[in-house]
């Protein structure tokens, strides 16, 4: 009998989660399974706010997919998907086209801008490793030429970081470590560097628990950083940002803009035709679309929503993550033909937000932590989500060890 074929997009928290279980809850003569991934190397998202400031080289950040799946039993694909045909049954890639029976679509995110003029175009983001490489280099290059400049013009040591998000307090803590390094090797006074944070929101962390928040903005305003909160970024150019604060509007230059403003789904969802909220679409709690048996979503591609508020929950690894393991659980099922299927329901552990290498706020198993044992917690969430797709061998070469 023909095995049903199982096709994987993306080899993210999300995607390699699924093979790594599938191969557990599938057997041998049950499914063909092809996992499809843009690059060779699964890239730790949640890092790479480090390799972006400089603060942790790009390779600490990345390994080789076929290093952490079966390659016996999962055929790796290293292509970009283009598009989704859900009645062909269908995905095309750069470089040829697959059928399948049954699809995982976790391709993650991309920034979202809103339609904010110039931000395509002149600001950076903390996305993928690319992008991580030109940013880290980007910056650095700001700091080597300040002093060839004849006017040593201090704007170009200003870095922007919009948004006040989880992403942007996470870089603006690597950045506090990393620009006093930069200092020293350029030979530049420190005086010249302006670290500026625009949040659109009334506070940093919207949402976040509030004694954290004043703990992170005091640490951080300590170290330099200067915060524009309830400021909103209208306009990005060569040359800085318009922003706008009680219809007054100022213009802020600077070498280097980052947006961390947001997320939204990848366009390939939205161009699949699935019904979406900025490239998220809403699963059941099987984690299938609903209309579509045969088609998961899970990640940052999927929303679900969080039935004690009736709020989408916020897009995670750590979400990705269980909902890989649910996800195969459900394939094995409906390729034995079982129709208990399992819901999914996130087991939130917490959350950490890291302030450089030595320094956290979170909220973990619902106790508030700050300074050395937030940093510490955060290094073992860190190697805790190695160990779940690469066992022990992936900590010991990939995983988080200097803890003071
Ligand atoms: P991803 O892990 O992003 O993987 C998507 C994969 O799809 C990638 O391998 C990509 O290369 C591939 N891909 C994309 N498009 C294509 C294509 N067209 N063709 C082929 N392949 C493609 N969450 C937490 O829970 N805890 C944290 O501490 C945390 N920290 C974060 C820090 C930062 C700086 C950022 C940016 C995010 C952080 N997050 C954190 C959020 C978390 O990273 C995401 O929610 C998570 O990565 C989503 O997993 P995913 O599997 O959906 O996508
Ligand atoms: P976010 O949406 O959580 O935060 C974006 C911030 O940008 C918001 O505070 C918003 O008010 C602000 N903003 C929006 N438009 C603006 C504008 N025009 N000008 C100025 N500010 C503006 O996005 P994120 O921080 O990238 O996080 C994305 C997802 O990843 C979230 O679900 C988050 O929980 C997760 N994440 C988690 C961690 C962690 O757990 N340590 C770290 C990073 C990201």
């Amino acid at each position: 009998m023909k095995k049903p074929k199982v096709v994987v997009l993306g080899a993210g928290y999300g995607g390699l989660m699924t093979v790594t279980r599938l191969t557990k809850h599938v057997g041998v003569n049950e499914a063909e399974i092809t996992l499809v991934n843009k690059h060779n190397y699964h890239y730790e998202t949640t890092w790479l706010h480090e390799a972006c400031a400089g603060t942790l080289h790009h390779d600490r950040c990345r390994y080789e997919i076929k290093s952490v799946i079966n390659t016996s039993r999962i055929n790796f694909v290293q292509d970009t998907v283009t598009g989704i045909n859900i009645n062909e049954k269908k995905v095309t890639l750069s470089n040829g086209e697959l059928e399948y029976d049954y699809l995982v679509i976790a391709l993650g995110a991309m920034p979202e801008t809103f339609g904010i003029a110039g931000l395509k175009e002149y600001a950076f983001s903390i996305s993928n490793i690319n992008g991580a490489r030109q940013l880290r280099e980007h910056i650095e290059y700001q700091f080597a030429t300040f002093n060839n400049d004849a006017e040593k013009k201090k704007e170009r040591l200003s870095i922007i970081v919009g948004g006040a998000g989880f992403t942007g307090i996470e870089f603006l803590g690597e950045l506090c470590n990393r620009v006093p390094e930069l200092c020293r090797e350029y030979d530049i006074d420190q005086k010249n560097v302006r670290i500026i944070c625009v949040e659109a929101a009334p506070t940093v962390l919207p949402g976040f628990d509030p004694g954290l928040v004043d703990y992170a903005v005091n640490y951080l305003e300590g170290k330099g950083v200067e915060f524009k909160i309830g400021t909103a970024i209208k306009e990005c150019t060569p040359d800085g940002i318009i922003v706008s604060k009680d219809d007054k509007q100022e213009e802020i230059k600077a070498g280097t803009v980052v947006w961390a403003a947001g997320v939204r789904g990848n366009s390939i969802v939205e161009e699949a035709g699935f019904e979406n909220n900025r490239g998220r679409v809403k699963v059941n709690p099987h984690l299938l679309v609903e209309g579509h048996d045969d088609v998961f979503i899970i990640g940052d591609c999927s929303l679900i929503i969080n039935e004690e508020n009736n709020r989408p929950y916020p897009p995670t690894a750590q979400i990705a993550m269980q909902q890989g393991v649910t996800c195969a659980k459900n394939i094995g099922r409906l390729i034995r033909g079982q129709d208990n299927l399992e819901e999914f329901t996130p087991d939130i552990k917490g959350t950490v937000a890291s302030l450089g290498e030595h320094n956290a706020v979170g909220v973990v198993y619902g106790k508030n932590l700050t300074g050395t044992k937030a940093s510490i917690m955060k290094k073992v969430i860190d190697n805790r989500s190695l160990f779940l797709v690469g066992g022990p061998g992936l900590v010991l070469k990939k995983g988080k060890f200097k803890f003071f």
